[in-house]
């Protein structure tokens, strides 16, 4: 599963000794309300020539409005269109990735994401797929990647993944969910415009936004924490608290929003995230929830592990009054259940981070099943 070998590259407990992980940052990123239309010249000094096009894949939420008139469009650029109802998937990517190569002769100058997390993880995989061999599904994994990927920017348009700054680039693959984790997988460039968010839908503006505030409890509860993480995981909880508990006009709570996810991802890149991820992840896998929704599902249920967290997040919902759905897994079969605690307990760094090298005399999947029952 996703973050599995990630103990390796990660800090190890406090007071051993451990492999630092030395991790790419996204080196250039514009900030600003706007800051969307000099994507143009951005892109510009990267085009090498005019049959090598930059290529657009955008959530197709945005078909048909003002912001596809805002692209910059040159020579032969190409705008795909694609749905975000679904996780992005390894045979998605393989599928765009012939398509570009067949349809161009050159090889792009770049790929520009525009959405949220899934387009942003899809755009990820494309650029590093037009450079390296195969099915995407043979990259996922840690630091499989052979040659670096070709120029790509991300331009989330919903904040709470943190995905524009990760490493990592979830797929569902033919038989496992997991990340294409490499050096080269970060972007080369990041585009926040926070007003790129106003459309976004209340319930799912909170639920990926609780995505970050999740980030941010897990990584600064774990036993990973060190003062690299702890520095961007305050900054992004004190900007999730005026968010979502704050009276912030909406273009200061877009800003804020869109900041938090940008720190909360840098927080867990040097730590990890805990046990509402590693629940989330089973139900992810086995009925398909999202990232941010499962994420909610499950925290709500956990105040023994984090207590003010919890707190925190009712209040929240209520502020927002938001109503999440409910009796999903209370049908589960036997059979689907012990998949899905199967595939939370696989996740051990998850679990050693939130509580500890002992998490194994802490957890029983009988624990695990108490807690997917009440969702
Ligand atoms: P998303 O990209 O799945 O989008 C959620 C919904 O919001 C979609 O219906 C989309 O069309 C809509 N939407 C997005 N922007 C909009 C806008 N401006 N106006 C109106 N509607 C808009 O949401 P997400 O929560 O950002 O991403 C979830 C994905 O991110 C999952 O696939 C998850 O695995 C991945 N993820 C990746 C990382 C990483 O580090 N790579 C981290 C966390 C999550
Ligand atoms: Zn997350």
């Amino acid at each position: 599963m996703d973050e599995k070998k990630d103990l390796t590259l990660h800090m190890t407990k406090k007071g051993t000794p451990a492999i630092y992980k030395n991790f790419p940052m996204v080196p250039r990123v514009i900030f600003g309300v706007g800051c969307f239309d000099q994507l143009g010249d951005i892109l510009l000094p990267k085009r090498k020539n005019s049959e090598a096009p930059i290529i657009y894949l955008i959530d197709d939420v945005f078909e048909g409005t003002p912001l596809t008139s805002r692209i910059p469009l040159l020579f032969n650029d190409k705008i795909v269109f694609i749905s975000a109802d679904e996780e992005p998937k390894t045979e998605q990517v393989d599928a765009l990735v012939l398509m570009i190569k067949s349809e161009f002769q050159e090889a792009p100058s770049g790929i520009v994401g525009i959405g949220g997390g899934t387009l942003l993880d899809m755009s990820k995989a494309v650029a590093i797929m037009l450079n390296n061999t195969g099915s995407a599904s043979k990259y996922q994994g840690w630091d499989l990647v052979g040659k670096p990927a070709i120029y790509h920017v991300g331009v989330p348009t919903i904040s709470g993944t943190g995905a524009e700054v990760s490493r990592t680039t979830v797929l569902l693959g033919p038989n496992r969910k997991l990340g294409i984790n490499s050096d080269y997988t970060t972007f080369d460039q990041v585009v926040l415009d926070p007003d790129l968010t106003k459309g976004v839908e209340k319930d799912q503006w909170f639920y990926t936004g609780m995505d970050c505030f999740i980030h941010c409890i897990e990584s600064l509860n774990g036993t990973y924490l060190n003062a690299f993480s702890q520095s961007y995981g305050e900054k992004a909880l004190d900007l999730c608290k005026e968010v979502f508990l704050g009276s912030l006009t909406p273009s200061e709570a877009r800003e804020k929003l869109m900041m938090a996810s940008w720190h909360g991802g840098m927080s867990i890149a040097y730590s990890q995230v805990g046990v509402a991820h590693a629940l989330s992840y089973g139900l992810s896998y086995v009925l398909g929830v999202k990232h941010g929704l499962g994420n909610c599902l499950v925290f709500q249920h956990l105040e023994e592990y984090y207590p003010e967290g919890v707190a925190l997040f009712r209040k929240m919902l209520a502020q927002h009054q938001i109503n999440l759905p409910s009796g999903i897994c209370r049908e589960l079969s036997e059979e689907d259940m012990s998949t899905m605690i199967s595939v939370s307990l696989s996740m051990e760094p998850l679990w050693e981070n939130a509580l500890g090298s002992s998490w194994k005399t802490q957890i029983s999947r009988d624990t695990l099943k108490k807690i997917y029952r009440k969702i």
